[in-house]
Parts: structure tokens; C-alpha cells; sequence
């Protein structure tokens, strides 16, 4: 990084132009890293460590392991490849010689490497295209610099962004350690218990190792120092979520213990099933909840198609009945406007006036609907984000209800919340994590679990093959058509660019393919760039049956009910995270057809399609979530904007989980 750096400079001079474009100021770029207070550096944990306590004769190198050598420049030259030129050198000590190659030329490198020079390099040597071994891009120390004592400790290497050098952090850092407050905030007796290093002694180790400690135990996360530093961040996040959920419980809410048996009767009579026993159960720890005088806090998971609606419509019903307003917010028009329709359908006939709020509604609409939600003549009312803008006033609302929880953040939730006077909150979420994960995270939330399926519904017969199958699928998918049925087909991207690579892009797909392979029919785009009032279109037209083929971006993830719809595709496959892709699939099998789901991937990566074939056989959802849990990580279901957490820097939820549960009990 040095030696680049040095490269522009030597243009400069030759040149009298500054070719490289200005960095930002060094604060910009640090704060671009997160590296603002003490505490930031102080926090900002090494990658990883390297060792050049010693130096490892030529001679006995081995391959894929980093090391530090010291030997002789014997040969220089450059190299013409069909990419450009290549420095290569020599070097050589008593024991043997390795090649040193770059693949770009820098000035200041050919001449740290000037033949009989002393050099000190440090990288990871490889098996060298002709034999032998060879590094590439090693660090190289020359002149003075390649006789200085060996440092006694290993080194940290930190995460840097351009222009930051590493031995600039470390000594920034090491200020942070000396002008910081470590008071330790952990009794000692926790720290014994759990044989856990204090604050200021874990974090000396982690970035001044103490010489003689070793670079794999170092890096091991069941290191003591690494220990203290995850349960600290564990603990914090467990106080706040118990700190808000201890303000939660000193809050007082209207209890909706209204007398609704009527209405619930006449609404399940109409309704065309009968509630599972999860409904049933689900329904009652809601209902429980809400008799009480404490605002709830509940969370509901059920798997795509559980039937989550009718139990929030329910517990609405029971605000109603007590005399207060409901709402119900959706995170995008198309699910919105679905649940207006459904709820509407099921409740206008019992008398219950319903309104619906979204951005795009024109002015004199949204007037009149804002007029009937703060007269409280509205007493449901559903819509998107709209609802917690600030010009919404609730006459009484006692219920909140979030639908799609995981797309919306903590603070969201809290807007809502605030729009009547401490209402009961019911959230719900369509992507299962398991629970103990779920009770954790959701610190803050009780959590029920519609654990079944409604009765008779068959499994989505999931195949997942490569683009090959195309022609077939496409026989198949007339067929289908022919037989009155209709067919989403998902693309990942919007537009066929550079960035999207051999993507199947859902505009040129659209073109080329489907309307190509599926003459004379009637096919749908769907996408996000669309204005709002165009997406409706297209889905309205798809749900009324005016389409055969809608051919999609995600956005039709979440919640979309057509139960027409038997055949879903999904293009690029693998570049879906599996939650999505059951999600995607969960748009299919809503009726009483035989459904199936093609997962297109033409990725040969074995662990891509160990995924893909995980997802075939397994049609529960928990199931699912787990192990996109245990092999992908936490990130891809929960940014932490979704959780409403702040981004663990050490913790991680599935690795720790065990650590998890001390920091919880603590
Ligand atoms: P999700 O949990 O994914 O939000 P929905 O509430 O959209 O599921 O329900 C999926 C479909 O199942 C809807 O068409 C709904 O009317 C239907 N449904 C809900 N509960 C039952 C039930 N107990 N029996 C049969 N069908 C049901
Ligand atoms: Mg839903």
C-alpha cells in the first residue's frame, strides 16, 4: 500500500500533472470506515494477524502459508504477458530461491528490487507456474527498513480503506487505548464465572498481542479476549432490548376486552374454511393480550400461506368491538391494496367501515379518507408507510398491526406506535426464523407461531435444472396456460447492463424470450421501476385472470394471493437467498391445483446447488430459514435496519449463540 501510494507522486514529478484523482480528506475517509470517537478505534478489530517474528529460510517454505523471507535480489526483469507486463524477480538466500512476481509495473517496486539488494518480504508462497515456488504481491521492506530488529509480537492487519495505512491505525489506536475510560462494567464475579479476560486487558491482546502468542489461537473466537469482547456486545443488545421492552411494560394501553362474539361470528360464518387449530391458538394468546391493560407486543411467524390475515382481521375485530380503530400497514401498494380488498370484502357486509391510505392516492381521496380516520368513522384502516406520516390522525387507535415485519425497521414500528396512545402492536412475519433465534433477536416482542398449514393444501412440487430445460419448460408452461392456469416467471434483474452481467434481465426476457417462446399470449411486466399506478395495473389485470404469464422482479416477494397462479419460474436461481426463493414459491399452490416451482440456475458450483436441491426437498419454511441461517449467515434476512439493531461487530448470532444465552441470563 506504501509502495503504491509512492507511484502517483513520481508521475507528478516527471510529468508536472497530477494524474490520480484527490483522496478526501483523511476524516472523511475514516469516518467512511466508522472511525470517528476513540471508541470507534479502540473497537476497530484487526482481520486478522501476521507473523514476522521470524524469518522462515527459503528453503523450507511451504505452500499456501504466509511467511516472512529474507534473501538477495539475484535477477530482475520484466515480463511481456497477454495482459501487460509483469515484474519479476529473484530472490535468494543459503537455502534456495523463490520468484517474486507483480502483475502490474510500479516504478518504486523495481527499485526496492534492485538486483543485490537486501529485501525482507512477507506474503504466502504458491507453486510457481514453471516449478518451483513463487510469491506475488509480496510486502516488501528494503534498505533500512530490511535491517531493523524483528518485532517481538505478531502483527493486526485492520480493515483500511484507501489511503489509510495500516501502521498509521495501529498507532491511532493504540493513543485511543491510552486516553479512553476502561473502567470494566462487568463485575468481576461474572468475569470469573465465565473465565472471561476485563475490558482493557482483552482489548491490549487483541491489538499489542503479547509476544510469543500465536496466530491461529489469536484469530480463534473461543480466544478468552476475543470472548469478553462478544459478550460485551451480546450484553448490550440484550440490555436494550430488555430496556425497551421494561418501557414498554410501564406503559399503559386501553385493554380491548370488548364483547366482539357476534361479530366474530358472523365473520367466521361467512368466512369459506374453517380456522386451523394454529389460527385458533394464535388468535387466542392476540386476544389474551389485548384484554390487558399493557400495550402488547406480539409477534406472529407463520410460513408463507399460514393464514396470517384472518388473524389479524380477528384481533381487529376485537378493537372494533372495544370500541377503538385498527391498522393494518403493508410494505408496498400491491400487498396493501390486497388487504384492503380482502379485509373490506370480509368486514364492510358486518357493517365495519374500512379506509385505505396510500401515497399515491389523489388529493381529494386522501382527504376524505384522513377526515374519516380522525373522526373515527373509519374504524379499520390499511395502507403503506403513508399511514405514519405525519398529517394521519387516529381518533382512537387501539391496535396496530405491521404485516411483512422484517421489511420495515424498529423505528417504523415506533412511528405507528405513536400514532395513538400507546396502542396494542401485533407484528407479523412471513419469514420464519427459528424460534429460539426469534426470541433473542425479538428481545422486545412476544412470539406466537402459526405452526400449520391450512388443510388440503398439496406441496409445491420444487425441480431445480439449468437453462437446457428452456424448450420443455416452455411446452410445459403453454400446457399449463392451455388448461386455464397462469405463471409467474421471476427475473433478478431490471435491465440487461454491464453490472448485470449474463443475467436474465426482466425487460429483455420479457422481449426476447417469453413473448418469443409464448405466442399469442397474454404476458405481464412487472418491475419496480414501474410508477406505482402502472404495477397496479399489471397486477390487477393478473389477479382478475386478464393474464396468462407475469414475468416479474421480486417485487412480488411478499404476501401476493392469486390462487390461480400454478407455475412459478425463477431465473438465476442462485442468486436468490433461500428465504426468497421460498417466498417466490409460496406465490404458487394457493388454490386447489397441483403447483410446481422451477428453480433455473445453469451455476455448477457445488455448494450453489447443494442450496438449490435443499430447498427442492424441503418444503417447511422453518426448516428452510434455518439452514440459510446456518449456511449464509444472519445478514441476508436481517440488515440491521430490519432488526433495528445496531450491526454486530464481533457477535455473531449463529456462531455465538452459545455465548447468546450467558449474555442473556446475565
Ligand atoms: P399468509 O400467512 O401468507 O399471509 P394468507 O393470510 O394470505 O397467508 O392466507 C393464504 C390463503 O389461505 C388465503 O387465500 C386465505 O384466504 C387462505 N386461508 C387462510 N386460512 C385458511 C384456513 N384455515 N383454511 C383454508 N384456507 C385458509
Ligand atoms: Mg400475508
Amino acid at each position: 500500500m506504501q509502495n503504491m501510494a509512492a507511484a502517483p507522486k513520481q508521475q507528478e514529478r516527471a510529468s508536472g500533472v497530477i494524474r490520480q484523482e484527490k483522496l478526501a480528506p483523511l476524516d472523511v475517509r475514516l469516518e467512511k470506515l466508522g472511525l470517528v470517537r476513540d471508541w470507534d478505534f479502540a473497537l476497530h478489530l484487526p482481520l486478522r494477524y501476521e507473523d514476522e517474528t521470524s524469518v522462515t529460510p527459503i528453503g523450507s517454505l511451504a505452500v499456501n502459508t504466509h511467511a516472512q523471507i529474507e534473501g538477495r535480489v539475484a535477477d530482475q526483469r520484466f515480463v511481456r504477458t497477454g495482459r501487460g507486463q509483469q515484474l519479476q524477480a529473484v530472490v535468494e538466500d543459503s537455502t534456495g530461491s523463490i520468484t517474486i512476481r507483480f502483475l502490474h509495473y510500479f516504478p518504486s517496486i523495481q527499485k526496492q528490487l534492485a538486483v543485490g539488494s537486501t529485501v525482507r518480504l512477507y506474503g504466502e508462497p504458491r507453486e510457481g507456474y514453471y516449478g518451483g515456488l513463487e510469491m506475488v504481491h509480496p510486502r516488501i521492506k528494503s534498505g533500512k527498513a530490511a535491517e531493523t530488529e524483528l518485532p517481538k509480537a505478531l502483527t493486526p492487519v485492520y480493515p483500511a480503506g484507501e489511503g489509510i495505512q495500516q501502521r498509521w491505525l495501529r498507532k491511532r489506536i493504540d493513543r485511543a487505548l491510552l486516553d479512553l475510560d476502561l473502567t470494566d462494567l462487568v463485575p468481576e464475579a461474572v468475569r470469573t464465572k465465565f473465565g472471561l479476560p476485563g475490558l482493557r486487558e482483552a482489548l491490549s491482546y487483541i491489538h499489542t498481542p503479547p509476544s510469543g502468542a500465536d496466530v491461529i489461537g489469536l484469530q480463534e473466537r473461543s480466544a478468552p479476549a476475543w470472548r469478553r469482547l462478544i459478550f460485551d456486545e451480546l450484553l448490550a443488545q440484550q440490555i436494550t432490548l430488555r430496556e425497551s421492552r421494561a418501557v414498554a411494560f410501564q406503559r399503559t394501553a386501553p385493554p380491548l376486552a370488548g364483547d366482539d362474539a357476534e361479530l366474530v361470528g358472523c365473520f367466521l360464518a361467512q368466512l369459506p374454511f374453517n380456522l386451523t387449530n394454529a389460527q385458533r391458538r394464535v388468535t387466542d394468546e392476540i386476544l389474551a393480550d389485548l384484554a390487558a391493560n399493557r400495550p402488547m407486543h406480539r409477534l406472529v411467524q407463520g410460513d408463507v400461506g399460514s393464514g396470517k390475515t384472518v388473524v389479524a382481521a380477528l384481533a381487529a375485530l376485537r378493537a372494533v368491538a372495544s370500541g377503538h380503530q385498527a391498522s393494518l400497514m403493508a410494505p408496498t401498494e400491491i400487498l396493501a391494496e390486497q388487504h384492503f380488498r380482502k379485509i373490506a370484502a370480509w368486514l364492510e357486509p358486518l357493517g365495519i367501515r374500512t379506509a385505505w391510505l396510500t401515497g399515491r392516492l389523489k388529493t381529494a381521496e386522501k382527504n376524505a379518507a384522513l377526515e374519516a380516520v380522525a373522526s373515527g368513522e373509519a374504524r379499520i384502516v390499511i395502507g403503506t408507510h403513508a399511514l405514519i406520516q405525519e398529517g394521519v390522525k387516529f381518533a382512537n387507535l387501539g391496535l396496530a398491526i405491521v404485516d411483512e415485519q422484517h421489511r420495515f425497521g424498529v423505528d417504523q414500528r415506533a412511528a405507528l406506535s405513536a400514532k395513538g396512545d400507546d396502542p396494542h402492536l401485533l407484528v407479523m412475519s412471513a419469514t420464519p426464523i427459528p424460534r429460539t433465534l426469534a426470541l433473542i433477536l425479538y428481545g422486545d416482542l412476544d412470539v406466537s407461531v402459526i405452526d400449520q398449514l391450512p388443510p388440503g393444501r398439496k406441496p409445491i412440487e420444487t425441480y431445480a435444472v439449468t437453462s437446457a430445460y428452456h424448450p420443455r419448460l416452455y411446452a410445459f408452461i403453454r400446457k399449463q396456460v392451455e388448461a386455464g392456469r397462469q405463471v409467474y416467471i421471476v427475473c433478478p434483474a431490471i435491465e440487461e447492463n454491464e453490472a448485470s452481467g449474463g443475467l436474465q434481465a426482466v425487460t429483455t426476457y420479457y422481449t426476447e424470450t417469453a413473448c418469443a417462446l409464448l405466442p399469442r399470449r397474454r404476458i405481464g411486466l412487472l418491475h419496480g421501476k414501474l410508477k406505482p399506478k402502472e404495477k397496479d395495473e399489471v397486477m390487477q389485470k393478473f389477479k382478475a385472470g386478464e393474464l396468462d404469464v407475469l414475468v416479474s422482479t421480486t417485487v412480488i416477494e411478499v404476501g401476493v394471493d392469486v390462487p390461480n397462479a400454478t407455475v412459478m419460474v425463477i431465473e438465476n436461481a442462485e442468486r436468490f437467498g433461500l428465504s426468497a426463493l421460498h417466498q417466490l414459491r409460496g406465490r404458487v399452490g394457493r388454490g386447489a391445483a397441483d403447483s410446481c416451482c422451477i428453480l433455473i440456475s445453469d451455476n455448477v458450483n457445488e455448494p450453489v446447488r447443494e442450496r438449490l436441491q435443499f430447498l427442492c426437498r424441503t418444503p417447511d419454511g422453518f426448516a428452510v430459514a434455518k439452514y440459510d441461517l446456518e449456511t449464509r449467515g444472519p445478514g441476508d434476512f436481517f440488515g440491521a435496519a430490519q432488526h433495528g439493531l445496531p450491526t454486530l461487530r464481533v457477535a455473531d448470532l449463529v456462531q455465538d449463540t452459545k455465548t447468546l444465552r450467558v449474555a442473556q441470563d446475565e
